[in-house]
């Protein structure tokens, strides 16, 4: 049978050149089951170095080491954290105990490694907390526990995994008196009971209670009193190698991500904060940009979704109607004989003062036909609108809009009947149209004045050629064939020139909804880019994180943790404040959203944002946490060891 522990020729060199340390320098050394071996030497010998060999948290840069008969410089990483766990238990000069755990759950972590559940676990580390004296201890952190306590709870630790071997450095020398005897007592009954001790110690008369004695000097050994008790192996207490569960390594992962986290609470708040301020935002601009787009399209809807326009000028130009003299009344009386079309409404319009009593208004002045009432469905709130006669006599009668009447007139009713001053020529008011409001791009509709298109012409505008034609359809479902046959009529009626442009409702609804989806998307990089701010905020708070637990992770690593492990343990860290930030973030973003609605914006919430936003909260916690992460599960545990 192969020796528990055999060293031949094992070295380990620092450095290189100039600043080259041997802190081994050709130990052999084996060490059978079950003894109780004492490696004493000066400080600077390399016992802690030989330690770190013997523990597999280090490897010899030459020799070979064996466990049970295996080369440990073949085995990969995860391996080595496999021996680790079940094989060795370790005792630090400074315990080395997780300071935001209870000493109830420092002892449980090894096995939580080892794939143990947890009402075993507590059971096990109850009974090994009893059995070393502090069983009322256990919910105690730490810090609220003596030197002596807390180093019981290390060995409480080392043993939770029943490891063979009890790997203690320096265990006394951070002890007062009492206590030091006390852990050697605890040590030699550990002994006693079967376990494999290695006590690590400058101090030659603790090194004394072991039953052999291995000195250390300059890296070499100096002396060794000799192997001493041989047990056959049969006689320890083998526990079965356990896989642990990847749902159960999760779920310990939560819980110990939402304890690191509360222990530095208002760093946490912060790392949130930018989380929840980027889902927030995109939830509450994306129902904002939605709900615009919805209220635009609704008006375009009430401004009638059965016209269609025809403007002088070839599409495309810019010039005003008023500098076009393509279109005339005949036009609008062809336009008005197609198939489909209710009514074809000539027009010209300028701006124009109006005048009634002392007041002035300066208003769009329409000339138009009666059809326009019957074009834009727009009913009458007080008198009537001008007839075909009125139009035929070229009488001088004037209709207004309700924003209008209200600025000449004290009320709208007694407008009717009064003359308003367009120029010099006075205008009898017939009647007053109903109040439509603002359009969607906020012009207001009833900021307008009507004359019959002849009156205007002679009297006001001095010309005979239009400024559009408003040509309203029956069933708005065939309006492109309405269009298209508006178009080949006007292109006849112009000898083949295009110097007309045709639009309908539809395709300014499909401009406008163009330019709102620009506006959403806007609105929606904004917020994204927040978004990955607070994932930044993550990264960088998690890269914090892994520096100020270095120590944190060198012990997990010590009592078997895989690199998986720990990486585990970063991602779901990241992934916890993801989350959190994420159900936040969507619950203020849909309460501002709420908030807004009241307050008279159109907002529109859908599920979609917020589902949207959320799983990017989920994958900004994975992507960003992934670096720090590995960073962490990619420490040497030696190194991880020594740092402050
Ligand atoms: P001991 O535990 O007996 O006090 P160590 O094993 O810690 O001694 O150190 C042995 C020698 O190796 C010392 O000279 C120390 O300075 C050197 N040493 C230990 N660790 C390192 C390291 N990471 N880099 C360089 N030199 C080291
Ligand atoms: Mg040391």
């Amino acid at each position: 049978m192969p020796a528990l522990i055999s060293l031949e020729n094992v070295s380990r060199v620092y450095g290189s050149g100039d600043a080259e340390v041997r802190a081994l320098d050709g130990v052999s050394l084996t060490i059978d089951a079950g003894e109780f071996v004492a490696i004493v030497g000066q400080s600077g010998s390399g016992k802690s170095t030989l330690m770190n060999i013997l523990g597999c948290l280090d490897r010899p840069t030459g020799g070979s080491y064996h466990v049970r008969g295996i080369e440990i410089s073949s085995l990969g990483p995860d391996q080595l954290a496999g021996l680790r766990r079940e094989t060795f238990g370790f005792v630090f000069q400074r315990y080395n105990l997780l300071a935001t755990a209870s000493a109830a759950e420092n002892v449980e972590i090894p096995a939580i490694y080892a794939g143990i559940d947890r009402t075993e676990r507590q059971v096990r580390s109850q009974e090994l907390l009893q059995k070393l004296g502090i069983g009322d201890r256990g919910h105690h952190k730490p810090s609220e526990l003596s030197g002596g306590q807390q180093q019981r709870v290390a060995v409480a630790r080392a043993l939770m995994n029943d490891a063979e071997i009890i790997l203690a450095d320096e265990p006394t020398g951070a002890l007062d008196s009492g206590s030091s005897e006390e852990l050697l007592r605890l040590l030699e009954d550990l002994h006693k009971a079967g376990r494999t001790i290695i006590l690590i110690t400058h101090d030659q008369s603790v090194a004394a209670r072991a039953k052999r004695v291995v000195e250390i000097k300059d890296g070499k050994i100096v002396s060794d009193t000799g192997a001493t008790t041989k047990r056959s192996e049969n006689t320890l207490y083998e526990r079965a190698s356990q896989e642990s569960s990847a749902w159960m390594q999760f779920s310990e992962a939560v819980k110990m991500a939402f304890r690191s986290l509360h222990a530095n609470l208002f760093r946490t708040s912060l790392t949130l904060l930018g989380v929840v301020i980027g889902v927030s935002a995109v939830v509450a601009m994306l129902a904002i940009g939605e709900g615009s787009q919805k209220q635009v399209v609704a008006s375009i809807e009430t401004m009638g979704a059965n016209l269609l326009f025809v403007r002088p000028g070839a599409p495309g130009t810019r010039i005003r109607g008023s500098a076009i003299a393509t279109l005339t009344e005949e036009d609008a009386a062809q336009l008005a004989e197609l198939e489909n079309v209710i009514a074809a409404v000539p027009s010209r319009s300028g701006s124009e003062t109006l005048r009634a009593g002392g007041a002035d208004y300066k208003t769009t002045v329409d000339g138009v036909t009666p059809a326009w009432v019957i074009a834009k469905n727009w009913p009458m709130a007080h008198g009537t609108f001008f007839t075909d006669e009125d139009e035929t006599r070229r009488a001088a009668v004037v209709v207004l809009g309700a924003t209008v009447a209200d600025s000449l007139f004290d009320n709208q009713a007694a407008a009717i009947g009064e003359y308003v001053f367009i120029g010099s020529t006075p205008f009898e008011v017939g009647g007053v149209l109903a109040a439509k409001g603002a359009t969607a791009w906020g012009q207001d509709m009833d900021d307008i004045a009507l004359v019959p298109l002849s009156t205007g012409m002679m009297r006001i505008f001095g010309q005979n050629y239009l400024s559009s034609i408003t040509v309203a359809v029956e069933d708005a479902k065939k309006i492109s064939e309405t269009e298209a046959a508006a178009e080949s009529l006007l292109l006849a009626r112009h000898g083949g020139v295009v110097d007309f442009n045709l639009r309908n409702t539809a395709s300014i609804l499909e401009s406008v909804e163009e330019t709102q989806n620009a506006f959403s998307m806007l609105l929606g990089s904004v917020a994204a880019i927040s978004l990955i701010v607070g994932g930044i905020g993550v990264m960088n708070i998690m890269l914090v994180s892994v520096s100020e637990r270095t120590r944190e992770i060198g012990v997990r690593m010590a009592t078997g943790a895989r690199r998986s492990d720990i990486m585990m343990q970063f991602n779901t860290e990241a992934l916890v404040v993801g989350g959190m930030g994420g159900l936040l973030g969507v619950l203020i973003g849909l309460g501002v959203s709420l908030a807004l609605a009241t307050s008279g914006m159109s907002i529109a919430i859908t599920p979609t944002p917020a589902i949207l936003a959320f799983s990017s909260a989920l994958a900004i916690g994975l992507i960003f946490g992934f670096m720090p992460a590995r960073k962490a599960a990619r420490l040497d545990p030696v190194i991880a060891l020594a740092s402050e």
